[in-house]
């Protein structure tokens, strides 16, 4: 294992849409969609939603086939490939839900990439309609936190997955993500971590209100291929760093020395 872990947001991170208005565009439910909007929370408008479409004839093959053809960089999944390939921990924290989520990661051949998805729960109850349901109840139970929607919050569940590793590793978090959701989490990153929002997206506009918030260093990207670059690029380093621990110092004034000579501490001079 690398010691690294890469959480990604799912919904215009993964993919290049929203993958709930991908499902209530392309079978023409966008109009009722956004007269609901207004009166209730998004994630259970997405449940009401799916009953309309049940009661419509849209059936779960229909909702699999409007999946299937969901909009995805080209680097999207050479890069998830190359940072498994690398022994990291890639895991998923979205708002959308795990029946879009598994139909679109199966259908693309990466689901196996994953350790975990963390999402609202999705399934096809006995008559064939798809329930979408809180990821928190938050009837029972709010979970208390101002910057999320009332059924998820993003930063509790990145703090779930840091306190379950064992402090004497050190893991060190990526985290990726475009939207106002992904802004909790961000802050939950420690200096050693790094966030990667995507650029002029909502979660980089909130950022950039008050960088200094964010303890972890800050990478922005705009499309796939700069996402895959810079994932990459901070893969590497952090191994990079990791083994540079296991060289001695000596050993280390050496590399330094041959590599680049000005770089020679400058007591060494010999004055007259
Ligand atoms: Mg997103
Ligand atoms: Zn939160």
């Amino acid at each position: 294992m690398s010691g690294i872990v890469v959480v990604f947001d799912f919904d215009k991170t993964i993919i290049d849409c929203d993958s709930d208005n991908w499902v209530i565009d392309e079978l023409g439910f966008t109009d009722l969609f956004n007269d609901l909007l207004p009166t209730m929370p998004w994630n259970s408008l997405m449940d009401k939603m799916m009953l309309e479409l049940h009661s419509k004839g849209i059936t779960i093959e229909d909702i699999e086939n409007v999946l299937q053809r969901i909009p995805i960089h080209p680097r999207i999944i050479p890069a998830l490939q190359a940072a498994y390939d690398l022994g990291c921990d890639l895991r998923i924290v979205s708002d959308a839900n795990l029946f879009f989520i598994e139909a679109i990661l199966k259908h693309l051949g990466i689901r196996e990439y994953f350790s975990e998805i963390n999402t609202n729960p999705g399934y096809v109850n006995e008559e064939g309609r798809l329930r979408i349901l809180p990821y928190h109840d938050f009837n029972k139970a709010p979970h208390g936190c101002s910057l999320c929607p009332p059924n998820m919050c993003k930063g509790l569940i990145i703090d779930r997955i840091q306190d379950s590793m064992s402090t004497k590793d050190e893991k060190r978090f990526i985290y990726l993500g475009d939207g106002a959701g992904d802004y909790c989490p961000s802050l939950r990153l420690k200096e050693r971590d790094f966030m990667m929002p995507r650029k002029n997206f909502p979660v980089w506009d909130l950022i950039c209100k008050d960088p200094l918030l964010v303890k972890a260093e800050i990478h922005c990207w705009n499309d796939g291929e700069e996402q895959e670059q810079i994932l990459l690029q901070l893969i590497n380093k952090i191994s990079m760093d990791k083994n540079s621990q296991f060289i001695s110092p000596d050993c280390k004034l050496q590399i330094l020395s041959i590599s680049n000579p000005e770089a020679l501490p400058k007591v060494l001079s010999v004055r007259p």
